[in-house]
């Protein structure tokens, strides 16, 4: 635990926590990560970098640091010949995220993530391989120190249930989150139903992150709220998503090519629009409040203000009264607005 700093479990009794996540999206699009495998090892590469996107979105009122280890477990990292980065990745991770998180009263989360290994069809071996790839990386986070665990984007609640038997064994708080990239999970489980379980089993915040932009989420997470009685959680990725195209993958650009991953751009949703969620989502009840893929510092701080919070990065907040062209009348220079 971090010490001097109010518990996660403490802040969601008094307030909304407000989380940003998208690590991997931002820094591909910054040149440190290779859409496809998608696979962190700029945290060893370039860990300035990371350290650099920890602090603006700190700046910008993100609570959490999440260690960025999405992906950077046993089978991805098998997956591209690097397994040798694995535990030296893992624990740089999360140092790099307390290191920030301690110069803003912010908490510091190790992070899991759905491994690709989990098969319903082959249970028991299936389980034992996902549940020692969890128990490895949660041994290295609290090895190096965390307030809580994040375990996301998972499509079946079984894998699910295993990251949280994981994280209560070693005593630590934790939020579960689940991909809702179909109406059910991948075994059969409708999501308000899939996280009602996991409340059962003890779990501290559950709900959905990434996939879905606010528009196709909200209705999901309004389901979720009523059947569940422990916080949730609602992450959405900052894309305009459909009731015809509700995931991102599901995005088309007018050639009919899929926009996923790196052809998103012209669905991006402004800080407005995503301050308009961080406002929706805590008047339905929903605690733990985020962005995912896609997110920049720009939204995360219009999410922050627009939940009443000062954080540091507001005082360059947009002030277009000073700006000469589209500001107050005096301000006009010798450009006029259109149509006057
Ligand atoms: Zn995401």
């Amino acid at each position: 635990m971090t010490e001097g700093v109010e518990p996660l479990l403490e802040r969601l009794r008094k307030d909304v926590v407000l989380v940003a996540e998208g690590y991997l999206f931002e820094l591909e699009r910054r040149g440190y990560v290779k859409a496809g495998p998608f696979v962190p090892q700029v945290v060893l590469e370039h860990p300035d970098a990371v350290k650099e996107l920890h602090l603006e979105l700190l700046r910008a009122g993100s609570e959490v640091m999440v260690a960025f280890t999405y992906y950077g477990h046993r089978a991805k990292m098998k997956a591209i010949g690097r397994e040798d980065m694995l535990e030296e990745l893992n624990l740089k991770a999360v140092m790099l995220a307390g290191e920030v998180a301690r110069q803003g009263n912010a908490l510091t989360a190790g992070n899991l993530s759905n491994t690709w290994k989990y098969d319903s069809k082959n249970l028991e071996e299936s389980s034992k391989v996902v549940r020692a790839i969890f128990k490895e990386q949660t041994r290295w986070a609290v090895q190096v120190g965390v307030d809580f665990m994040v375990a996301e984007t998972f499509s079946h609640l079984g894998e699910a249930l295993l990251a949280l038997e994981v994280i209560k064994e070693k005593g630590l708080p934790g939020v579960i989150t689940f991909i809702p990239l179909q109406e059910k999970s991948c075994d059969g489980y409708l999501w308000e139903d899939a996280c009602r379980i996991l409340d059962e089993n003890g779990a501290d915040v559950v709900g959905l992150n990434c996939g879905r932009g606010p528009d196709t989420m909200l209705p999901i997470l309004e389901k979720i709220r009523e059947k569940t009685n422990c916080y949730i959680a609602g992450l959405p990725v900052p894309y305009r998503t459909t009731p015809e195209q509700p995931c991102f993958f599901d995005l088309k650009t007018p050639g009919q090519k899929n926009a996923f991953p790196v052809g998103l751009d012209p669905f991006l949703l402004t800080r407005f629009e995503m301050a308009d969620f961080a406002v929706k989502a805590r008047d339905m009840g929903v605690n733990y409040i985020g962005i995912c893929c896609g997110a920049g510092p720009h939204h995360v701080r219009a999410m922050a203000e627009a939940l009443g919070r000062s954080v540091p990065a507001g005082k360059y907040s947009p002030d277009l009264k000073q700006h000469p062209r589209i500001g107050s009348k005096e301000m006009t220079y010798c450009f006029a607005p259109r149509g006057e």
